[in-house]
């Protein structure tokens, strides 16, 4: 309910906080419907149109989008988006035969980069990603490229959550699936109450939902 209560505080005032920290939890429901990895593919910039606007911006910033320094500003920029959108994550659905399936594996300390959809504004995750497997394992390298790959596009940190979690249930088929994320929001620290904090938000599905010291278990291991 404590969760609830602190998702209600950040769709009313943008961000909760407790004791200076930024703290957020999205424990959701257990029966999520699982997104395909498809949606987020082969998305593609308008390339000349972001150049176009780049002046824009700069020009609306009173700024000489002709004097030296910004002369090639507007394609960088948009070079720049080019890249964060047309991410490619390579291969991510790898998966192994699982040996047992009595066991947490977990993969953490991945530090992703991402936008903030309600500011366009950077922020850091660091992710910690924890399931168990049914009859396949993902190979280990794959936990970075999910995480990058949900990154890549603007996002908030809840759903980024949601996202990685729905990708490990679809590749891996088990749906107990544990993603806790770590974040720092530019918009929180550079702008409005100037504050540096982190947020945390949790994904806990299936066993990690229902099963305390699993939880526990799960959490020291991230720790
Ligand atoms: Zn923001």
């Amino acid at each position: 309910m404590v969760m609830h209560l602190d998702q209600d505080k950040e769709r009313s005032n943008g961000h909760a906080h407790q004791n200076g920290q930024h703290v957020a939890h999205s424990f959701e429901e257990e029966h999520q419907p699982i997104q395909t990895q498809e949606a987020y593919l082969g998305k593609e910039v308008d390339h000349a149109r972001l150049i176009e606007l780049g002046r824009e911006l700069l020009l609306a910033l009173g700024e000489d989008p002709d004097r030296e320094g910004l002369l090639e500003t507007p394609r960088r920029w948009a070079d720049w988006w080019r890249e964060f959108i047309e991410y490619d994550p390579g291969k991510t659905d790898t998966t192994f035969s699982a040996v047992s399936t009595d066991q947490i594996v977990c993969v953490s300390g991945m530090r992703v980069f991402s936008l903030c959809e309600h500011h366009l504004l950077p922020m850091w995750c660091d992710v910690s990603i924890g399931y168990i497997p049914n009859d396949k394992v993902l190979g280990l390298s794959k936990f970075a490229r999910i995480a990058h790959q949900f990154a890549h596009q603007l996002q908030i940190q809840e759903r980024l959550g949601q996202d990685i979690a729905n990708e490990i249930s679809r590749i891996t088929g088990s749906q107990s699936v544990a993603v806790i994320l770590k974040g720092e929001h530019l918009c929180m620290s550079a702008r409005g109450i100037r504050t540096p904090g982190l947020m945390t938000s949790s994904v806990m599905r299936g066993t990690f939902r229902t099963d305390r010291d699993l939880r526990m278990e799960f959490m020291q291991m991230i720790q």
